[in-house]
C-alpha cells in the first residue's frame, strides 16, 4: 500500500507574524506548486493568517496547534475550527504531549477535540507518545495503544481518511535523542495493527502515520525508510526553510 508521504512543521511558540511569514515565503518559495509530498506548516494563531497569504498558490497547507471544540462563546483564550477555516487552515494538531503534560489535556478531551473538528472540516494530526519513564518500564505500546483509541472513540472509519496519526517518543521531542528507525517501526507497526483491527485493513492501511522527535535531514532517510513511517512532524528542524525542506526532499526520495 502506497500511502503519500506527509511531512508538518510544528513551529510551537515561535516566530512574530513577520518572522512567520517571511518563513513560510522561503519554503513556499522551495515547495513551489510540488503536491508529491503533503507540506503542512502550522504556526501560532497570531502568525496564521500573514503565514496563510505568504503560501497562496503554492503547495503548502496550512495547520494550526490547537482548537477548542466548540463554535464560539465564553472560552476565554480559546480558538474555534471556523475561525482557523476562515484563514484556510486544513489541520490541527491535538494531543501533542506538551499539551498533554503543561496543559493537562486528557485522552478524552483529546478525543472530543478529534471529533470535532472532523465534524467542522478540519483534519486532526493526533499526536501520541511515551515518556522515557513509560518506555523504561515497558509500557510503550500500552500507552501508545490507550491514546490512540481513546482519541479515536466515536470515530467512524469513514472519517479515518482524513485523520492523520503522530506517533512522538516524549523523550525524543527536543532532546536531540532520536527513536532508532527499528525502535519507531516497532511502535508504527503497533499502531497500524491497532488501526486495521478497528477500522479493518482497507481503512488502517491507507492512515498515515509520522513520527515526531528530533527529526532532522541526517536521520529521515532511515526513519521515513520504514514501511509504516510515512513522514513526520517536525519541530526544531522546521524553524529553518533549508532543513524543513531537506526533510521534504527526503520524503521525496523515500520509497
Ligand atoms: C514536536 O514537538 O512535535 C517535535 C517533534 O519536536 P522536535 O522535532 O524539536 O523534537
Amino acid at each position: 500500500m502506497s500511502r503519500k508521504y506527509f511531512i508538518a512543521g510544528n513551529w510551537k511558540m515561535n516566530k512574530t507574524p513577520e518572522e512567520g511569514a517571511k518563513l513560510a515565503s522561503e519554503i513556499a518559495s522551495i515547495v513551489s506548486k510540488d503536491a508529491s509530498v503533503d507540506v503542512v506548516i502550522c504556526p501560532t494563531f497570531t502568525a496564521l493568517d500573514r503565514v496563510s497569504q505568504a503560501i497562496e498558490g503554492s503547495a503548502v497547507k496550512l495547520g494550526a496547534q490547537n482548537l477548542y471544540p466548540k463554535t464560539s462563546g465564553a472560552y476565554t483564550g480559546e480558538i474555534s475550527p471556523e475561525m482557523l477555516r476562515e484563514v484556510f487552515a486544513k489541520f490541527v494538531i491535538l494531543g501533542h504531549s506538551e499539551r498533554r503534560e503543561y496543559f493537562g489535556e486528557s485522552d478524552a478531551f483529546v478525543n472530543e477535540k478529534v471529533k470535532f473538528s472532523l465534524e467542522n472540516l478540519i483534519n486532526p494530526i493526533l499526536c501520541i507518545g511515551e515518556t522515557l519513564e513509560q518506555r523504561e518500564a515497558d509500557e510503550t505500546l500500552e500507552v501508545v495503544k490507550t491514546q490512540l483509541l481513546g482519541g479515536l472513540v466515536g470515530v467512524e472509519a469513514s472519517q479515518m481518511g482524513s485523520v492523520v496519526v503522530a506517533y512522538e517518543p516524549v523523550w525524543a521531542i527536543g532532546t536531540g535523542k532520536t527513536a532508532t528507525p527499528k525502535m519507531a517501526q516497532e511502535v508504527h507497526g503497533s499502531i497500524r495493527a491497532l488501526l486495521n483491527e478497528k477500522y479493518g485493513d482497507a481503512v488502517g492501511e491507507k492512515v498515515r502515520i509520522l513520527y515526531g522527535g528530533s527529526m532532522k535531514p541526517a536521520n529521515a532517510e532511515e526513519l521515513l525508510s520504514q514501511k509504516d513511517i510515512d513522514g513526520g512532524l517536525i519541530g526544531g528542524a522546521a524553524l529553518d526553510s533549508n532543513s524543513f525542506c531537506d526533510l521534504v526532499a527526503a520524503a521525496k526520495r523515500a520509497p
